[in-house]
Order: C-alpha cells, then structure tokens, then sequence
C-alpha cells in the first residue's frame, strides 16, 4: 500500500472552513424560519450555496492536504458533481429545519438522507482522483465514516432547529455548536481517508490536471472564505433591518394604542369622553339586566365656572377641572366611570342598587366639590348642580338615561344650585315644550308676533325723560306675552338671536326715527346685545345699514352690552366696542356690578355709560353692604367720566338714595314701566301737559345714608 502524507495546515485550514461552513448554515437556518414570504426561499437558496460551497471546500481542502508518493490531479466533471451534492443536501438540510416542527422520525430520516449526501459528496471526491487500480476502502472504517455523518447531520439538525428562533445567547450558543458540527465533518472526512488504501502501483487517472496543490488550496480556502463572509455579512444586515423593522411596527402599534385612547378620552382631565361612556352605559345596562340590578347616571354641571373662567383666563379654568375631576374621583368606586361629556359638565356612573345610596354619593360629591380650590395663591369656590337618572326606571338606552339626568340637572340648578335632583317624569315635557318654543320662535320674526316696548329714562331724580330702552316681548299666538327672559337664552342657544336682533335694531330705530321727526331729538334709544350678537361677524355692517335705512344720526342708539359679555375675552371685546365708537354709536355696560371687572379694562372700554345691576339696588333697603357697592360704584364711573344709570329704581326711598350718591339717570316700574311706543307718548305727553301731576309727591332731598 502507498502512504499517504498531510499537510498539516492545510488540515488546520479545512477545520477552520467546516467550522466557518457551520456557522453559516446556522445562521441561515435563523434566517429562513423567521424570514416572510419570498423572502424564505432566498435565504434557503443563498444559504444552501454558502453552506454547500463551504462543507464541499472543507472536503476538497481536506483532499489537497493529502499527498502520495505518486502525482495526484482531480477529475473535473466528478469535483463538479461533489460539489452539486454538497449544495443539494445542504439545501435539503436547511429546508427541514425551516418548518414549524421536527418530529424524531423527520430527523431521523433527514439525518440518514443529509449523512448520505455527506458521504456521497465525499466519496464522489475521492473517485474524481481516477485511481487505477480502484482505491480500496476498509469496511468497518467505511461503515463508521457513514455512520459518523449520519450522527452529525442528526446533530447539525437538532442544534440548528433549536436555535433558529432569535433568544439573547443564540450567537455564542450558535458559535459553540457550529464547533461541534465543524469538528463532527472533519472526523467524517479523515475517516473516509483513513478507510482508503491505495495499493502500490496506483495511478491516478486524473493527473493530467496538474494544478500546484498548494495554489488551489489557497484560492479555494480564499474564495470558501469570501463566500462565507458575505453571506454572513448580509445575513447580520438583513437582522438588523428585521430588528428594525420590528421596532418600527413595534411604535406604530404603540401609536396605535394611543389614538384609540385619545379618542375615548377627555384630553385635560383624562377621563373618558361621551364615546367611552355610552359604551359603559351599554355594558352596565346589559350587566343589570342579567342580575337584575340597578344603577344611577349623574349629570354634574358646576356652578360659577363660567364666571371663574372669564374672570381669571382659560388657563385658570383648565386647572379648576382637573382638580374637580380628581375630587371627584376621589369620593366613588374605581368601578365607577366618571366622563367629561362637556366644558364644565361631568358624567357619573355610578354601580348603587337604591336610590337613597345615588342620594348619599351625590351629597358626598356636592360637599367634596364644595370646599374651596386653591390655586396659584387664590381660594376659588364652586358648586354642582346634580340631576340623577336611575336605570331601569328612568331609561333604557344610554341616550335616555343622559337626557334625563340632563333634564333632573337643570331642575336641581332651578332649585337653587349646589344641590341635586332625581329625575321624574314630569322634567320631560319641560324639554319637549323647550323643542316645540325653539320651534315657534324660528317663524317668529316672520309671522311679526315679536313687539317691542319701550321703558323711559329719567335725567335724577325726576325727569325729563332722556331716553327709553327698547325690551322685546314675544306675542305668542296660543300662549300669550312672553318675556325676553323665557326666550333669549333659547334664542342665543340656537343662533336665532342674530335675526331676532337685527330686527329688534331695525325695529327700535324706526321708532326713534318717527320720534326725532316728532321733536325728540335729544333721547338716546337703548339696544340690548346678547354675547352672540355682540362677537357676531356682522355685528358693525348691521349697526351701519340699520342707521343708514332710517337717517339716523348714530349718537342716538345706545347698545347695551352686559359687563360679563364685555369682559370675556377683553382684547377681542375691546376691538369691537372700539369700532362701533368709531361709527359714533354710544355705548353702555349693562348690568354692571355682577361680573368682575378689572378697573384697567373698564378705562380702556369706550363705553359712556355704566349701569348698575337692578340686583343691587333691589337690596338697598335690606343690606347696607349693597349700597356701599352702588355708591362705590358711582364713584368710579365719576373718576371715569361715565354716565351712571341706575334701572329698576320701585321706590321713592331708592330714587331718593340712588340721586344723593349722584346717579345720572334713573329707570324703573316707578318712574315708568316698559309700554308700546303709542302708550308711551301718551303718557309723556299728559305728564308734560299736567307738569303738577309729577310734582304730586315732591321729593324731600336730604343728606344721603343707607335706606
Ligand atoms: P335688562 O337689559 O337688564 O333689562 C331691564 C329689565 O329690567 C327689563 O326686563 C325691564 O322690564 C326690567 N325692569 C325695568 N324696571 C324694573 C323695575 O323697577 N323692577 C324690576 N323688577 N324690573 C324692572 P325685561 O324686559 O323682562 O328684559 C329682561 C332681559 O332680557 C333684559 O335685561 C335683557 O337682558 C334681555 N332683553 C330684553 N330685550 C332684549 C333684546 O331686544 N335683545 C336682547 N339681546 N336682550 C333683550
Ligand atoms: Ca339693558
Ligand atoms: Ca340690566
């Protein structure tokens, strides 16, 4: 027999390419069991190349480290096809591991299948080198040779099924078993060597070939490498683009997380929102109806919050929310859902069996709520006003129960405030008749059922009259005179206040054209805007086109604006109130003394006029604490240079007082109650004729002191 020799680092080298080989294959394995779609095949295709390329360049770099003493070359065609085997049964390899499960008769198969590949590949090698005679194999030493493949394919198998899903060790892991494997091939290969005996005499088919062993080694090994590498590389690439991608996916859910939040709920108090409060109510009905429970709605609406708000800002007033939101909050059940459905207006679901237990939650919410609130440095207070529905009593549907609760609301802040109320039948028709009157009053102006009459005012204490306001009254056809009071706030609700208004403008100066033709030339005709009318677009062109229409001159309309409507949201009010100046219309503050407003936006207002609040002079008699407000407030309108109208002035004791503190003019039931234009004259004109008459009950000015 012909001893064989080899070369020792070329043996080094191809430990190192089955080892580098394994690795691969690994990794590919990771790649295909998470890799989609198309994708899947690439990496399977990719991978079993490199693999292959790499378990066969072992193999061949295994074969040049062997020399004989005879010349050796290899067969071309039969290296090709060892090569062919190699990347097939790498292929099928990697296909196996890439399915969802490996049974222990799928390994085992697959472990016979790939370990014959491996021997096959090998052996198809060795027959390239065309020896003659023929190379003799050892059998037991074949036998183990084919054996040892088998055991290792079994194992590459198992290993790279294990590891293919990503964990935090998989790389050393991976790194330790592509080892094993590297160490389980070469074992296969320098067994298959050590089975062959070359007898003396041999020769080798293949020799003509006579590439320098050495030479092909190096680029074998170099282009194995390469190939290896790259496959690595982008294999580490294409992790970190799945990593990637995954994170993004993994932010988008997040985000998506997110708005489904945002849209259920309240953004400044995070409480849920009106959505995610039907839902409940929908879920509680349902859980009711199977045990046969019960539970209450409460509609919360706070008291005064408008007030707070205009008077310190929005920012004031979004901090008072929160905190009202958590006080809330802190007096129910955390099975119970509080929603915001609104500014100022709150939504308890609250999980009671009985009426008298919604009545104790709510008292418990009216003193929580109560108590003062501090911020920055102030003491704010507010109220609640709440209107309780119980279900199933007083609703089915979620709709029903808020409307109710709504309705009970608006009954408890009727009753005066800071308390609550139960729902009960009887509310309901009240918001029908609200529906049908929002009705009527939408034809109102057309089918002319509005009138307006017209309450003089008196130059202190007595007269002459210097001017009148105009007040609108609603001639309903069934159910008779209506006051403003009952259908403003609806109208200014709806938006119809704005033709109502331009009507009622129209209306007053026509009036008071006829008059100034009729010798009243010095009376001023008093308008009332509401908020809407007053921040109405509109607003100045209406103003223009009605003085226009009628030829008058605009310093005979006075518009009334109240001091709250004034004082809410101040620069907007300011540019307003400036371009009406402008036009010369005059302008008065009416209801003065309710609101709160700072004295440096009073002196920049270009109002003329101040008017005290009626509320204050109705206590005159009683409280002294009042007068000393109206006579403070006659001061400042002196230091400012205003008018100061004192209206609803009933008693003589008032115009008495009122005229000793220097009010300007006086209005009220007991100078003259508001009348049609026509009554009006009349009675002006008798008082003028019969100057006596007013002189019946002379008045008896003395020093001035509370009344
Ligand atoms: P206001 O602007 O404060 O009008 C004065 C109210 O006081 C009138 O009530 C008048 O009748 C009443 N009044 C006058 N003297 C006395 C008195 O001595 N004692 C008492 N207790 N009350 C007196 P009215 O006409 O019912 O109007 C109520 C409110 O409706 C008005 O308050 C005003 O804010 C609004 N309003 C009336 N007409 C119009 C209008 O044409 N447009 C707008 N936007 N609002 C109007
Ligand atoms: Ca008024
Ligand atoms: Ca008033």
């Amino acid at each position: 027999m012909l001893a064989g020799e080899y070369n020792n680092l070329l043996v080094l080298f191809s430990l190192l390419v089955a080892i580098l080989a394994s690795y691969t294959g690994l990794d590919m394995a990771g790649r295909i069991a998470t890799a989609h779609g198309r994708a899947g095949y690439w990496w399977l295709a990719g991978g079993a190349c490199a693999m292959g390329t790499g378990i066969w360049s072992m193999h061949f770099v295994g074969m040049l480290a062997f020399s004989l003493p005879i010349p050796l070359g290899y067969d071309l065609s039969l290296t090709a096809l060892s090569l062919l085997i190699a990347i097939a049964s790498s292929a099928f390899a990697l296909w196996l591991v890439g399915q969802n499960e490996l049974p222990v008769s799928r390994l085992f198969g697959g472990a016979v299948l790939m370990g014959a590949g491996v021997s096959a590949m090998h052996y198809t090698g060795m027959a390239a080198m065309r020896m003659t005679p023929g190379i003799q194999y050892v059998p037991a030493l074949f036998a183990l040779s084919i054996v040892i493949a088998i055991l290792a394919s079994a194992a590459a198998l198992w290993i790279a099924f294990r590891l293919r899903r990503h964990s935090p060790l998989v790389r050393p892991i991976r790194a330790g078993a592509a080892v094993v494997m590297g160490v389980a091939i070469v074992a296969m290969h320098y067994t298959g060597m050590a089975a062959a005996e070359f007898p003396i005499g041999s020769v080798c088919g293949a020799v003509q070939n006579g590439v320098s062993t050495g030479w092909m080694a190096l680029v074998i090994i170099v282009v194995t490498l390469a190939i290896l590498a790259i496959a690595l590389v982008i294999s580490v690439f294409d992790l970190r683009l799945e990593t990637r991608t995954a994170t993004l996916a993994m932010s988008l859910a997040e985000a998506n997380q997110e708005l489904t939040y945002l849209a259920l709920h309240d953004a400044l108090t995070k409480l849920p929102n009106r959505v995610l409060l039907e839902d409940r109510l929908d879920r509680a009905a349902q859980d009711a109806d199977r045990e046969q429970g019960r539970f209450a709605v409460m509609f919360m609406d706070l008291d005064g919050f408008k007030a707070i708000n205009d008077a310190y800002g929005h920012h004031v007033g979004d901090s008072l929310l929160v905190d009202v939101a958590e006080r809330i909050r802190a007096n129910v059940r955390t099975r119970d859902t509080i929603a915001r459905v609104g500014g100022d207006e709150f939504v308890l679901l609250a999980d009671v069996g009985e009426p008298a237990d919604a009545a104790t939650l709510a008292g418990k919410v009216l003193s929580a709520i109560r108590e003062p609130f501090h911020m920055g440095g102030r003491e704010l207070r507010v109220s609640t006003s709440i209107g309780i529905a119980m279900y199933p009593g007083d609703g089915l549907s979620p709709n029903d129960l808020l409307i109710n609760a709504d309705a009970a609301m608006y009954h408890a802040k009727a009753l005066g405030r800071d308390s609550y109320c139960f729902f009960e039948a009887s509310m309901n028709a009240n918001v029908h008749e609200q529906l049908q009157l929002v009705q009527d009053l939408r034809a109102a102006v057309e089918r002319h059922e509005l009138v307006l009459q017209y309450q003089p005012k008196f130059a202190a204490p007595v007269g002459p009259v210097i001017g009148v306001e105009a007040l609108v009254r609603w001639a309903h056809p069934t159910r008779g005179m209506i006051a403003p009071d009952e259908f403003i706030p609806l109208a200014e609700k709806t938006g119809l206040i704005v033709p109502i208004g331009e009507w009622v403008l129209d209306e007053a100066c026509r009036q008071m054209s006829v008059w100034r033709n009729a010798g009243r030339e010095d009376w001023t005709m008093a308008v009332n805007l509401s908020a809407l009318q007053f921040r109405h677009v509109s607003l100045i062109q209406t103003v223009r086109d009605t003085l226009e229409r009628h030829a008058l001159a605009p310093h005979c309309l006075l518009l009334e604006v109240t001091e709250s409507t004034a004082m809410h949201d101040v620069d907007a009010s300011l540019r307003i109130l400036e371009e009406l100046h402008d036009l010369g219309v005059r302008i008065s503050i009416d209801d003065f003394g309710t609101g709160y407003s700072s004295l440096l936006y009073l002196k920049r207002l270009p109002a003329s006029e101040l008017k005290i609040d009626r509320g204050f002079i109705r206590e005159l008699a009683r409280d002294t604490e009042d007068a000393a407000i109206v006579s403070a407030i006659v001061a400042l309108g002196q230091t400012l240079n205003l008018i100061i109208v004192a209206e609803g002035v009933e008693t003589l004791a008032q115009q008495e007082f009122l005229t000793r503190l220097g009010c300007d003019s006086l209005q009220g039931f007991l100078l003259g109650r508001p009348m049609s234009a026509d009554h009006l004259m009349e009675t002006i004109s008798r008082d003028e004729a019969f100057p006596a008459l007013a002189q019946l009950e002379p008045l008896r000015l003395e020093p001035a002191q509370p009344v």
